[in-house]
């Protein structure tokens, strides 16, 4: 379940933080010009992956 970029609606690989735009990166570059204000979305997964794992073993204990 990929994002797609808001702009050309290739498949998104960042997302602003604490906002829902998600860009491709060439859409990213072209409008921020560095990446320091993004999330790759990737890690935002395995963030989000990890959380959940954390749940998980926490529940079994
Ligand atoms: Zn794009």
């Amino acid at each position: 379940m990929g994002k797609k970029c808001i702009i050309c609606g290739q498949e998104a690989k960042f997302s602003i933080k604490d906002s829902s735009e998600f860009y491709c990166q060439d859409c990213a570059e072209e409008q921020f010009g560095d990446l320091d204000m993004l999330v790759k979305v990737e890690e935002e997964a395995q963030k989000l992956k990890a959380a959940i794992e954390e749940n998980l073993r926490l529940d079994k204990q």
